[in-house]
């Protein structure tokens, strides 16, 4: 399946697209993880995408795209995707048409968790992720086994840098100006479906898998 999750920053978009990315056998593409892994490594991305993401504003449009197209192309994303954090823009959406539109392949669905802005808060400054696999944890609301260590892969666990208060207000400013556009771009494509993110991370993903078998049906 060709899958996008939308969503508000902590909307749990990380959280779902590891347990779809195992179940669907497709690989979960985050933009965020791939910036986070480039600014790990110093590389000149890296450089350039901390500057944007430390302030909680969006890395440019430019760079961004061509980091979707490079992946796209990987051998992997052949029968499928999950794309998590992008796009964020209208043009990221407009820009990955065209990617798709080149390979003669169509999305199956943009679904959107989601989740009202008084639990965002909350979630982001509770998260707590694995810079070596991306897995994102919560103090309260989704612990690690073991404190401060990752599950899947025992690497340490840290607080994002742009998981502060005010970064956080200024992130979901930015979603609701320059994101939330794409909520109507994919529903006037009949491309949109919906999730409720309130619910606990088990139920979430209960209900994102009666949606997608039912796109599935659909199709066949
Ligand atoms: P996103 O990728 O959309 O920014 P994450 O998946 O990283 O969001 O989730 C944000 C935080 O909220 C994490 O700490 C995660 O453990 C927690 N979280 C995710 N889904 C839920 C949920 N349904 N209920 C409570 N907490 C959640
Ligand atoms: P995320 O891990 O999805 O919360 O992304 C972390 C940060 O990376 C965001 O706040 C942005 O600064 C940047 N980022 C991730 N994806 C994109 C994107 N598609 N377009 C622009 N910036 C992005």
């Amino acid at each position: 399946m060709r899958i996008i999750l939308l969503g508000p920053p902590g909307a749990g978009k990380g959280t779902q697209a590891k347990s779809i990315s195992n179940k669907f056998s497709i690989p979960h593409i985050s933009t965020g993880d791939i910036f986070r892994k480039n600014i790990s490594e110093k590389t000149p991305l890296g450089i350039e995408a901390k500057r944007h993401i430390d302030k909680g504003h969006l890395v440019p449009d430019k760079l961004t795209i061509d980091i979707i197209k490079d992946r796209l192309d990987n051998e992997d994303c052949v029968n499928g995707f999950l794309l998590d954090g992008y796009p964020r823009t209208v043009n990221q959406g407009e820009a990955l048409k065209t990617l798709l539109d080149e390979k003669d392949i169509h999305l199956d669905t943009a679904l959107l968790i989601k989740v009202p802005r008084e639990f965002i808060l909350d979630r982001m400054t509770g998260r707590r992720v694995c810079l070596a696999c991306g897995a994102s944890y919560h103090i309260a609301f989704n612990p690690s086994k073991v404190d401060g260590k990752c599950d899947l892969c025992g690497s340490d666990l840290v607080q994002r840098a742009d998981d502060t208060e005010v970064t956080v207000n200024e992130r979901i400013d930015i979603y609701e100006a320059q994101t939330q556009p794409l909520i109507k771009y994919y529903g006037d494509k009949n491309l949109l479906s919906e999730v409720d993110g309130t619910q606990e991370i088990n139920s979430v993903f209960d209900s994102i898998c009666s949606i997608l078998a039912e796109i599935k049906n659909d199709k066949h």
